[in-house]
């Protein structure tokens, strides 16, 4: 890991000092099927959800037999509440088949679920179960390339860049850290660079001072 790059992180942690999980959950279950509502929805608005969602649903087991237009109507407020269902009723039919109703805790497994992509599986593999991970969003990917952190085209190769570019141990607080900034400071419109602490040191930035 270049001196640089821990710079960098060091200024994005003090930037954004409560980066965190945002999504509330007490269980990996729980945490799995916040990130299968998030899609195209604030956290906010999941975590209301979750709320009254995780008073009926408490396992695989009961969002696998609720009644569809029931989960439907209570998942509403998050958008695409028709995919969504279908979903969350597939992905833990398939925990209850596959894993015997227990969320697995590692990449390879998390994947074979239904609807489980990788970056859901990231997610799930660092703040469930505490292990080492970057799940690409598109403020991740949107930001790290900005910077100069990396040059890639895809959130896969996004991911296993930045892997290569800082120290294991740092991964998942990483992730935390691109993802606020994307949200509070570096917008994917209106970049807020003049309260940026890494003017010195982007690449967008630089780029467009000199097209001033
Ligand atoms: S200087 Fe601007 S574009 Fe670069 S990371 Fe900061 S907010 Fe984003």
């Amino acid at each position: 890991m270049t001196s640089k790059n821990l710079e960098i992180y060091k200024i994005l942690d003090e930037m954004h000092p409560d980066a965190g999980c945002e999504l509330n959950h007490l269980n990996p279950f729980e945490l799995i099927v916040a990130v299968i509502l998030s899609a195209q929805c604030t956290d906010k608005r999941v975590n209301i959800v979750t709320q009254d969602l995780f008073k009926v649903v408490k396992t695989p087991e009961d969002l696998a037999n609720i009644d569809r237009a029931e989960l439907e109507r209570i998942i509403y407020p998050c958008g695409f509440y028709h995919n969504k269902a279908e979903n969350l009723q597939k992905m833990s039919k398939s925990v209850i088949e596959l894993f015997n109703g227990e969320i697995p805790d590692n990449r390879e497994d998390l994947m074979k679920l239904a609807g489980v992509g990788r970056k859901t599986a990231n997610v799930v593999m660092a703040e469930a179960y505490g292990k080492n991970a970057i799940a690409v969003d598109t403020h991740v990917f949107r930001v790290s390339n900005r910077i100069g952190l990396v040059k890639e085209e895809t959130p896969e190769a996004t991911e296993l860049a930045l892997m290569k570019a800082f120290d294991e141990e740092k991964w998942s607080h990483l992730h935390h850290l691109l993802i606020f900034h994307g949200r509070y400071t570096c917008d994917a419109r209106k970049p807020k660079c003049d309260e940026c602490g890494l003017k010195k040191y982007c690449k967008f930035y630089k780029k467009e001072q000199n097209l001033k």
